[in-house]
Formats: C-alpha cells, structure tokens, sequence
C-alpha cells in the first residue's frame, strides 16, 4: 500500500510538472489583458532556395515555444526547381498546416515577393491564395495581396546587395506604397539588427518586426544569437488568429532579438511593467539607506540604469537583473523618505535611434 501512495504521489508530481510545462509563461508575462504570441512570419523550405521540409520547420516552432509561424517561400526565385517542380505555391504552408494539426502552433498561409530593390522583397502573411501574387511586373502581387486583405511588410531593407551602406532607407516606391495603406510594416530586426528600419517604422507609423528570415536549421543558424531567434511578439487582445491579425495591423509588436527588445515605447512600458517587480521599500537599521528588491520574471536580463535623484550605495547606477531573477539595491536617502521615486533607464529595451525606454514607479514605505 505504502509504494502503491508513493508510485501515485510520483506520478501526480510527473504530471503536474509537464502540465506546468504547457501552461507556463513563457519567455515573459503577460501584460493585463493582453496575450504576447510569439511569432516568425519569414520562414523558408525546400519550397523556395531553404534547406528542409515543411514539417520540420513546424517541429522546431514548438520546440523554441513560437505560437504562430508562416512560411514564405520565395515566389519568383526557385532555386531547386530541378528537384521540386513546386506549381503550386500554397504547397509548402499546406504541408505545415497539416503536420502542425492538434499541436499549440499556428500556421498562416504567406509568401515573399521577391524583385530588386526597389521595391525589394516584400512578405505578405494571411493570404488565401500564393499563386495569385505571382506577376511579372513587381507591384501587382502587393496589390493582390492587399485584395486578399494580407499584411505585408519589407524584408530586410538594410540588406547589402540593395543596400550597400547599410543603412535601410525608402524610395518614392515605398512611400507611394506606404501612403496607399499597401505596406503596414518592416523588418527592423532580419538577423541583424537595422535602427534607420526604426527610424522609418516610428516615422511612417509601421508595424515593427524581426523574424528569422532562416533557411537552414534554426538552432544551427541562431545559436551564436543568444540562442534562440528573433522573435516578434504581437500583443494581442485574444489567442485566436483576427486577434493576432488585428494586432499586427495596429502595431503593437515587440521584437526580441538577442538580449534587446526592440518596439514602441507603448508596446513595450507595458511588458517591462509586467515583468520588473518592485519589493516595498525599507530602511536599514539605524540608517538612511532604503532597501528595494528588483524582480525579473522575463527571459532576458534587464539592464538598469537609475536615474532617480539619490545615489545608490554599493552599487553603480547601472546595473544588471538576471532573467528570472532580482537584486536588490540600497539608495542613499539624504533623510527618511515615505515614498520613493524609482526612476530608470532600461538599456536594452530601445524605442528609437539612441532612445531606450524609461520607467518609472513610485514606492510607499511601511
Ligand atoms: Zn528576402
Ligand atoms: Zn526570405
């Protein structure tokens, strides 16, 4: 009887620890209200000039814990045509589609339309048809697109053979494109991260992103970035797909690339609120020296930089939280205070061209 307990007691402990697997948070909490689905909407196969087959990009989002992938294959540019004849260019989602039936992932319909810059590439994601995109000349797929009622966005703008400097910039293409409502974002993380990708995406009022854009094996390829890849976070107002659609169209994204988050400042003060966690404040004894505890229940390290009016004791004003984890700190009051302004710099959540995003949080003592 007594092994009979234990056996049960360490089964109901086996469950609850792979249901804890399925239902935690993961990477970062949820602002109220709000779910953060993470994404890669630039996925590439066999299909196009990747290197796998569907099902496997399908296995790899679960395991790196994505909610939503699309794969968009290349339309014009077809590299292993002489193994895959690949008429039909819905052919690589479908695949995915079915082998990602029953499982925590979604997969939408989307393709990369492929032309020299400009107007470059261009993914569009929530499509119906990939075969109708397919023109000869390079605008009229966007505006199938469009007709289809996808979300299409630039691909890598800052990239070399288009881009020599470096440096993303429009053409009077895009602008005409962007003042139709026919591109509602841009890549400003595709592999590498491009800061003028976002400068145009706050001055144009597009959709911020960062995908994989992988073609081979995503750990293999990411491995050296942190090691997961870039992932863009919708937040959104439900976990179903006209939600997340939704989402994307408003622009509230949040990338995540490396140990950066990248986005605006109203996407990302909600994330940071959600996920640094203040203790109540308290002297030491005998002294005027406050002790805050500093909570991170993100996956990425916070780097602080304190910008309140007091100087810390022990401790530079720039410091780091480790992902799920704290730290406390000891500010030096000058006289006993009843609250306390926690002002900050976040260094490695940034919102603009040498901008990173402040917070701020005012604490009562006991
Ligand atoms: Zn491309
Ligand atoms: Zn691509």
């Amino acid at each position: 009887m007594k092994k009979l307990i234990l056996l049960l007691g360490c089964f109901i402990l086996f469950l609850s620890f792979n249901l804890s697997l399925f239902s935690q948070e993961k990477f970062f909490k949820n602002p109220k209200n709000t779910f953060l689905i993470s994404t890669d909407l630039h996925i590439h196969t066999v299909f196009s000039d990747g290197f796998v087959w569907p099902n496997l990009r399908v296995d790899e989002a679960l395991r790196e814990g994505l909610d939503l992938i699309s794969i968009t294959d290349h339309l014009e540019y077809q590299p292993h045509k002489g193994d895959i004849l690949n008429p039909d260019k819905n052919r690589s989602f479908e695949i995915a589609k079915k082998f990602a039936q029953g499982k925590e992932l979604n997969v939408v319909l989307g393709a990369e339309i492929t032309r020299s810059m400009p107007p470059g590439h261009l993914n569009a994601v929530f499509i119906t048809d990939a075969n109708l995109l397919l023109h000869k000349d390079s605008i009229s797929g966007i505006i199938e697109a469009n007709k289809q009622n996808a979300f299409v966005f630039m691909n890598h703008p800052n990239w070399w053979p288009g881009r020599p400097s470096g440096i993303a910039r429009l053409e009077p293409i895009h602008e005409e494109l962007i003042k139709k409502k026919f591109i509602h974002g841009i890549e400003v993380v595709n592999v590498g991260l491009s800061i003028e990708a976002l400068e145009i995406a706050i001055e144009n009022n597009l959709t911020i992103l960062g995908t994989s854009d992988v073609h081979g094996i995503a750990t293999w390829e990411f491995e050296q970035y942190g090691g997961h890849r870039p992932i863009t976070f919708v937040l959104s107002e439900g976990n179903d797909l006209t939600s997340i659609k939704n989402g994307l169209f408003e622009g509230k994204t949040m990338v995540w690339y490396k140990d950066l988050i990248i986005g605006k400042q109203e996407n990302l003060l909600p994330v940071i609120d959600s996920n640094l966690e203040f203790s109540q404040p308290t002297y030491i004894e005998n002294t005027k020296i406050a002790l805050v505890n500093l909570s991170n229940l993100s996956s990425i390290p916070l780097v602080l930089n304190y910008n309140g009016k007091f100087t810390l004791h022990e401790d530079d004003k720039i410091f780091i939280i480790p992902p799920r984890g704290s730290k406390e700190i000891k500010i030096k009051t000058i006289e006993l205070l009843k609250k306390i302004n926690m002002n900050f710099e976040i260094f490695n959540a940034i919102i603009g061209k040498d901008q990173y995003l402040r917070f701020s949080k005012t604490l009562n003592f006991e």
